[in-house]
């Protein structure tokens, strides 16, 4: 008898699982999938920051002559990129084998169904368990319409295992995943254009900074085509054709791709798990409901990570783990959903915590804000990277309520201002502490004074 089945070896059910059993728990994670670290791992986060990454070097060496750097010759290995993110992706799946090792944490191989509560059915074995934790992820979201095969029509798994690089790859979808590989695939050489249904990109993001974001990727060689609406994908001798309304007009248009890379959204993973014959609540999206204590709507049945509300994130995952099982062994677990950073690792980066400028207009709530731009930033300047700004809100005694970042290193930059916000921390707590001098981080520091009607380099 266990204590604890995870069903789900993801950023969310692998990291549940080897806290349950540091806190003494008897605990065991069921995985389908054939190696460890869910969609984050191998999928997802992983394998498309290793693309950018090295992508991104392959781009940056355009850029160098302006530094005084000569390279020629330079030539692209594709088939030498995808090895390296796939040893990267192999060593860290390999890692959490080594830890569910390490920890005492039993490794049922197979995909996992639940009979009844207290049973986890894998293959012809029933296990008996005290609590069951689903953290069974989630799946691209289809696009009706468009049969996505993987080899000409692709979910963003298929466009992190080309082998070749697209003449013309249409994007559909300005969210993240689709800008970063989009990014990915466009310094490659590919031709870009990211076709999006809103009149925005990044959906959910502060809306200036959005804007900030487009701007700084459309001279990176991405075309946009915003309030678009595809309506069909078809094959047609070496080529893909699209038919794109514009939304709100009768006006449609076709376009030519020999790639198409769908990216409209994520939908979790519920089904053929037995949860409606159980009579676990799922939400109108399939998301499973859950209470404070990520417990289902059936007792000793709990549900973390993308399959469950909230930002689908492999460190919100985490959070929604560690906070699950700490609470199964007695402990207080809590997730402050309105501290949750998001990071899109395109170049610039976009990064954010807490209220967006438009969040705060429509609920009514007083507030005051500042930015910087990176242009006025001494480190930018000596780096060459001055796209992008600060912004921070705040309630107008001071208090942190967000922060959004376009700009290189953003992902890094806003870790500071989470810790602000979690600490409660005011413009003043930011602005009084002392950055190092030349560092983007000063930007920081400049739009919190800025909020307070105080920069110095603006
Ligand atoms: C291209 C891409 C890039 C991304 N980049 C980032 C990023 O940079 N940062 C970030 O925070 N997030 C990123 N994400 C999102 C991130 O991957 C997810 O939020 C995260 O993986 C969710 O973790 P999870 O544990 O809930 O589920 P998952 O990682 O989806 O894991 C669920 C696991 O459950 C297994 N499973 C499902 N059903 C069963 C069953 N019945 N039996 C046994 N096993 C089962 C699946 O095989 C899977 O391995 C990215 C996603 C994609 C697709």
């Amino acid at each position: 008898m266990f204590d604890l089945i995870v069903i789900g070896a993801g950023p969310g059910g692998y990291v549940a699982a080897i806290r349950a059993a540091q806190l003494g728990l008897k605990v065991a994670c069921v995985e389908g999938r054939g190696s460890l670290g869910g969609t984050c791992l191998n999928v997802g986060c992983i394998p498309s920051k290793a693309l950018l990454t090295s992508s991104g070097k392959y781009a940056e060496l355009s850029h160098l002559a302006a530094h005084g750097v000569v390279v020629e010759g330079a030539s692209l290995d594709l088939g030498a990129m995808m090895a390296r993110k796939d040893k990267v992706v192999g060593d860290l799946t390999k890692g959490i084998a080594f830890l569910f090792k390490k920890n005492g944490v039993e490794l049922i191989e197979g995909w996992a169904t639940i009979p009844a509560a207290g049973q986890v059915k894998v293959g012809d074995t029933i296990h008996q368990t005290k609590n069951i934790l689903i953290a069974t992820g989630s799946e691209p979201t289809p696009l009706p319409g468009v049969e996505i095969d993987e080899a000409d029509v692709l979910s963003s798994t298929g466009a992190l295992a080309l082998d070749a690089v697209p003449e013309q790859l249409v994007v559909i979808g300005a969210g993240v995943i689709g800008l970063e590989l989009g990014q990915v695939w466009a310094r490659l050489g590919a031709k870009v254009t990211v076709i999006e249904y809103l009149d925005r990109i990044l959906p959910g993001i502060d809306g200036e900074i959005a804007k900030l974001a487009q701007r700084a990727l459309s001279k990176r060689g991405l075309k946009f085509q915003l309030g678009r609406a595809v309506k069909a994908v078809e094959a047609g001798g070496n080529s893909l054709s699209l038919t794109v309304e514009r939304v709100g007009k009768d006006t449609v248009d076709t376009i030519e791709a020999d790639k198409v890379l769908v990216a409209i959204g994520r939908r979790p993973v519920t089904r053929g798990l037995g949860l409606e014959a159980l009579g676990v609540a799922v939400n109108e999206r399939g998301f499973i409901a859950v209470d404070n204590s990520f417990q289902s709507s059936v007792p000793g049945i709990y549900a973390i990570g993308d399959c469950v509300p909230g930002p689908m994130l492999a460190h919100k995952a985490e959070e929604d783990g560690v906070a699950c099982v700490e609470g199964l062994a007695g402990l207080k677990g809590h997730v402050d959903y309105d501290k949750v950073p998001g990071v899109v690792y395109t170049d610039p980066e976009v990064a954010s915590v807490g209220a967006t400028e438009e969040a705060l207009k429509e609920a009514g709530i007083d507030y005051i804000s500042g930015k910087f731009a990176f242009m006025a930033n001494s480190r930018a300047r000596s780096t060459g990277e001055t796209d992008g700004a600060v912004k921070v809100l705040a309630s107008p005694d001071g208090v942190l309520l967000g922060a959004h970042i376009c700009g290189a290193h953003g992902g890094d930059l806003i870790a500071e201002l989470v810790l602000a916000m979690a600490k409660g921390a005011t413009l003043t707590d930011v602005a009084a502490s002392c950055h190092a001098h030349p560092s983007m981080a000063e930007a920081v520091k400049e739009a919190c004074l800025d909020a307070l009607g105080r920069a110095i380099h603006a």
